[in-house]
């Protein structure tokens, strides 16, 4: 009943041509962006949106939403959850398969919009796009097969008894720059097709890519009153709406001490106690050992932990290699390290792009300066013209001592490489696991047994053997880790809308 989506093949001529030729046209529009409250966009003070490659380049304004803003999308809201709650699940599901299906229509504009507001390389703007419209397709099938019908109980003779599911009421769903279609749609769609009408706060670095998600999910046929639109600041717009007593749940996916602090809010408020779906970082591992293939392995660790400049919370940042294969692996690294493109992420040749603004770059920087006094540095890049308006950090490895130099999660192009023993596994297992994050873990190995054994010892959420740990595929990988890493369901698999809906049984014995 459902495919995931094709996305483009670059290597296909007839299908890259034309993609080229119509990601063009988009390569100097100016969008405007603001608060979408009734199908309405409001206007205000605007702020200007600077490309993080180009801060001279503008992509266009947005505006955001103040308290009467929120107020009345929280209202309607509210106020329409009923009449969507009782809309078929056929038609809600129907909305978003036409979702899906204008995404694919649009899908030059979203990409430019990804590369230019969020600074994502075209080969990770078309994977956007492709898992937006998986996470459509995938939830539409899900509501429809879960909330077709109730499900029917046993009970005695002349008793009916069943279980429905049913949305939960207005959700709050914030999402991240990182993923500003794809997770920002994630979100939205799942909390949809449960029957829960939406607040939707993108980051604020990139509400226009939200914005446009928006409209078009106004324009399949999801009611204007059903989806709600507040771009702004996580202090001021998301604040204020995961403090309201209207709200029924909140589903975020951002940092481990946001994540906490919205638990905090809504264990406060007034009102019921609702769920928080979080989804946060990680502390995530590969452990590669003697038998494993080092050009395979450098292949999948270069891919881990630079695709994207490092801003996935799967990304590998602790590289573990046996002692008996580290130098080789290391040496090959540091090859296909000095192989990659930084730049401009619209070109097609760039590996590497920007890091998302200046205060990551900062951040970043800072830990790079530290890391390199209190490990060896492997191999650090330089950046190279044409780089400086854009905040860019170079990829970088660092061999250190132990994963607990690392008091937290550093989100960009930054690996890190221990060397183990094969006697000392246990403890590399247990140095991961009391991180206490819980996302992914590579491991590279040609001995099964000892894979599977790593692969069931470790405590996250996605574990890939002999292959890279990025870029989970809706329906195929379902994404989401356990501990600081989040609260699950995972995403894209098939337990996450039972998370965004709530459960009644009825006894019927007339
Ligand atoms: N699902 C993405 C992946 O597998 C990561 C999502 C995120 O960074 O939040 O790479």
């Amino acid at each position: 009943e459902r495919k995931n989506s094709k996305g483009i093949n670059m290597n296909i001529i007839s299908e890259s041509e034309p993609f080229f030729a119509a990601l063009d046209k988009f390569k100097d529009q100016q969008w405007s962006a603001g608060p979408i409250v009734n199908g309405e966009t409001l206007s205000g003070e605007t702020i200007e949106v600077k490309s993080p490659y180009d801060t001279t380049q503008i992509v266009g304004k947005v505006a955001f939403a103040n308290n009467q803003a929120s107020e009345q999308a929280l209202a309607s809201a509210h106020n329409a959850f009923g009449s969507w709650c009782s809309t078929p699940v056929e038609v809600r599901a129907n909305a978003l398969q036409k979702l899906a299906d204008l995404l694919e229509e649009n899908r030059e504009e979203l990409i430019a919009l990804c590369t230019r507001e969020a600074g994502k390389s075209i080969q990770d703007g078309i994977d956007e796009v492709r898992e937006a419209v998986d996470f459509c397709r995938y939830y539409a099938v899900q509501a429809k097969k879960m909330m077709g019908k109730p499900e029917l109980l046993p009970g005695p003779t002349g008793e009916l008894n069943e279980l429905f599911l049913q949305g939960r009421g207005v959700f709050v769903c914030i999402s991240p720059w990182n993923f500003p279609l794809a997770i920002f749609l994630g979100q939205v769609t799942a909390a949809l097709a449960a029957g829960n009408t939406v607040v939707a706060k993108p980051a604020e670095q990139t509400s226009i890519v939200g914005y446009r998600a928006v409209q078009l999910a106004h324009e399949a046929g999801i009611p204007k009153e059903a989806l709600q639109f507040l771009p702004g600041t996580g202090a001021t717009v998301g604040a204020t709406i995961t403090a309201d007593e209207r709200i029924g749940g909140v589903c975020f996916t951002g940092s481990t001490v946001t994540a906490k602090r919205i638990n905090l809010t809504l264990a406060q408020r007034d009102g019921a106690i609702i769920p928080l779906i979080a989804e946060t970082g990680g502390q995530n591992a590969m452990v590669v050992d003697s038998t494993s293939q080092p050009e395979q392995v450098v292949n999948d660790v270069v891919s881990s932990s630079f695709t994207s400049a490092g801003q996935r919370c799967s990304a590998l940042r602790v590289l573990y290699l046996q002692e008996d294969i580290a130098d080789r692996v290391i040496d090959v690294m540091k090859g296909a390290m000095d192989e990659l493109t930084i730049g401009n992420p619209g070109s097609v040749k760039t590996d590497v792009g920007p890091v998302i603004d200046a205060t990551a770059k900062a951040n970043l920087n800072a830990h790079i300066d530290h890391i390199k006094q209190v490990g060896r540095l492997i191999n650090q890049l330089e950046l190279p013209a044409g780089t400086e308006n854009g905040h860019f950090v170079a990829p970088i490895a660092v061999e250190i001592d132990s994963i607990k130099v690392l008091e937290k999660e550093h989100f960009g192009p930054i690996l890190h490489v221990i060397r183990y023993k094969a006697a000392d596994l246990p403890k590399v297992i247990d140095d991961i696991n009391s991180t206490g994050f819980g996302l992914t873990l590579g491991i590279h190995s040609r001995n099964e047994g000892h894979a599977l054994e790593v692969a069931d010892k470790v405590n996250v959420g996605n574990v890939y053997i002999n292959r890279n740990q990025i870029g989970a595929v809706v329906g195929v990988q379902p994404f989401g880790g356990q501990g600081l890493s989040g609260t699950g369901p995972k995403a894209g698999g098939p337990h996450y809308l039972t998370r965004f809906v709530t459960e009644k049984t009825r006894t019927n014995n007339i």
